[in-house]
Order: C-alpha cells, then structure tokens, then sequence
C-alpha cells in the first residue's frame, strides 16, 4: 500500500511531552510541572484580553506593530528588529527551518531544551551534543563540537531543566570563537528570573554583532503561555528572512493586547520576580535541608535529585507526590533519570511540596 511518507529524519523525532496536569486523589491539583507564573498573569492583560472578545473576525495586524513598538520600549531596542510570533517555540522553528537542511549540525548541550532536536531533525539535520559542565553550558566544549558543517548553535541561558546559566563573559567569548556564519540563538525565556551581575540575556551581543539572536516568551514571567505570544530580536538580514517565511498572521490579536498591557505593568512584573526570587531560595534551602541536592537556578523552577535507593528514587518521589496532587516534572527525557523540575508555585503549593517531600523521605 502506498501513502505520504514524511522526510527522512521526522520519524525519528520523539514527540514533546508537555508538563503533566496531572489528577491527585484528593481533588486539589497543584501543577508545578510546566513552569507557568506563580502568580498568574497581570489582571490588566486579563482585563485588555477580555475586551478583545469583539472583533474576533477582523484579521489582526500582520506586522505586530503596537506590540514590536512596546517591546523596542521596554527593552530599549529597534522594533524593527522583532519578529513575534506562536510562542517562541515557532520562531525556533522558522529560525531552524530557514538555516538548518540535510547535511547540517546543529549544537545543543546534554541537558538542553527539548524543543531543540526536534527543530533540527523536522529539517532533516543533525543533533551535536556538547557535554555540560556541572548541569551547565560550557562554552570550550561547544567550540569543540563546531564543525565545517555547523550552522546553529541552541543555548538556552537561563538553562530549562537545570536552572543554570552562563555567563555574560562566558556567552561573550563562545561568540567570539564560534566561526562567523555559525547562528548563536540565545533562548531567554527565563532572563526575567536572573538578577546576577554577570548574566545578560543577549540585547547587547545581539547589537554588537551579526550572527546572534535572542528569543523571548510571554508564556513564563508574563503568564500568558495559554494566549501563545513570544519574540526574537535579531540582526536586520535574520529578521528580513523571519519575515518572508512565516505566516502572515502568527501573532493573534487577543494575545498582542494582552502582551501590550502586560509590558505596561510593571509592578505585576516586579511583584513576579520578587515572588520568584524569594520562594526559589525557600524551597532550595527547604529541599536541600531534607538531604536532597538542589541544583542552584536562575530560573523559576529547581532541578531535585533523588537517590537511587530503592523507595527513594526520582520515579517513587514523583509517585509519591502526585498522589497528593502534587504534580512536578519528571525529566528523564532530558537525560535527568533521577532527578524532579519542580516549578516555584504560590506559597500554597510551594510549602505543600516541602511538607510532602518531608514526609517521602522519612517514610521507611
Ligand atoms: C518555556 C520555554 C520557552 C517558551 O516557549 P513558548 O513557545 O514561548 O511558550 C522557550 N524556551 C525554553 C527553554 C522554555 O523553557
């Protein structure tokens, strides 16, 4: 029997598997498995979304002007150089689809995004995994994975699942030594979390240079990952081509009203980051105190290993906790088999994983 068959190297992609929502016994479900803001969205994005449920049958505006022109503002940067779009996830597709073709390498680390060999493979490239450091990027063995055929190189910075980071200076020097036609693409989703000195999200190198870009969602600090909203910012030459390959509408108009009045809340973004920053530290300290090791983040989640003793392993913690609607990430597939993402929730949620973890580590 004959039927389509899909390009060589989409078959072997293993499906993304989202964050578990997950069903507890009890009724109460806390989901801390998908990174989603703690304090949920700004209610003046909430309330800009609700107005747009009239004129739901006129296009939106194709270019995201308002909402290119809001973000050139609060980040200082030519709104001609943004491109929005389905949530970063699309732009990190359209950005793959554009460079990447059978034949060529893309470079991810071990513990890299998920969404990043599945952009490459959908284009029929090769993944090249570079070895991390301590659970964290590392610039020498990413140069030492460059090849003639390398065009992409993936980092996120903040990393998801570690929480760890790179630093300016370090992010700095891999540009510098990356040959000049390899794409660095900056994945900042979580810069929002980071208030280290020596972190920069990538504005600067993106200015300073030809070859770098950066990605930003409005699905963590903002809250919106339901309305699917993200951006890059990147050199003019990058940009042009963004735009002549994506869909004409990528951006919903629902979605950019509600970005635009985000933005222009700053003390909900504020409130976010201080919430973050203070409960991150709780439970890190927490959780480590019950004899678990935490991977120090600069994100809005923790990375939790687990030992492997029989009956206190990442798998049985995980059962463990989603019996009592605890619901976290497992990330195996992220070649993290004994370890737990767990996302910084309300005070609620956050204290009822600490007495819950307690409680699974005293058990015989
Ligand atoms: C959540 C996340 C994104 C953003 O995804 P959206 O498609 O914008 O929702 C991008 N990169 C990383 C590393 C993430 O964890």
């Amino acid at each position: 029997m004959s039927r389509p068959v899909p390009k060589p190297g989409i078959l072997d992609i293993a499906p993304y598997v989202p964050g578990k929502s997950g069903a507890g016994v009890h009724g109460r479900v806390f989901k801390l498995s998908a990174n989603e803001a703690a304090l949920g969205p700004s209610p003046k994005a909430v309330e800009a979304f609700s107005r747009t449920a009239s004129g739901l049958e006129i296009y939106p505006d194709g270019s995201a002007r308002l909402l290119r022109e809001a973000i050139g503002r609060a980040f200082d940067i030519d709104p001609a150089n943004v491109v929005c779009g389905v949530g970063s996830g699309e732009l990190l597709h359209t950005i793959a689809n554009i460079y990447l073709g059978p034949g060529d390498e893309a470079i991810h680390t071990t513990h890299g995004f998920l969404l990043y060999p599945i952009a490459t493979m959908s284009n029929g490239a090769t993944n090249v995994i570079a070895p991390e450091k301590n659970f964290t990027a590392d610039a020498d063995a990413i140069l030492a994975a460059v090849t003639p055929r390398t065009k992409i190189v993936w980092l996120a910075n903040p990393n998801n699942p570690t929480g760890t980071y790179m630093t300016a200076a370090e992010v700095r020097r891999l540009r510098k030594n990356l040959p000049p036609q390899v794409l660095l693409v900056l994945d900042a989703a979580y810069a929002d979390f980071c208030s280290n000195a020596d972190y920069e999200a990538g504005i600067e190198l993106v200015k300073e240079t030809d070859n770098t870009v950066m990605a930003r969602t409005f699905s963590k600090i903002h809250g919106l990952a339901a309305v699917r909203l993200g951006f890059i910012f990147g050199p003019s030459h990058l940009i042009d081509v963004v735009n002549r390959v994506r869909d004409p509408f990528n951006s919903n108009g629902p979605a950019m009203q509600a970005a635009i009045a985000s933005l222009a809340d700053t003390a909900h973004y504020k409130a976010a980051q201080a919430h973050n920053e203070k409960w991150r530290t709780w439970l890190t300290d927490e959780v480590s105190k019950l004899g678990l090791i935490v991977t120090p983040s600069a994100a809005n989640f923790i990375l939790i290993h687990f030992p492997t003793t029989p009956g206190k392993t990442a798998a049985d913690a995980d059962a463990f906790l989603t019996q009592r609607g605890l619901i976290l990430r497992a990330v195996a597939a992220y070649k993290l088999p004994q370890a737990l993402r767990l996302s910084v929730g309300t005070e609620e949620a956050n204290r009822l994983v600490v007495e819950a973890l307690r409680e699974f580590m005293r058990a015989a």
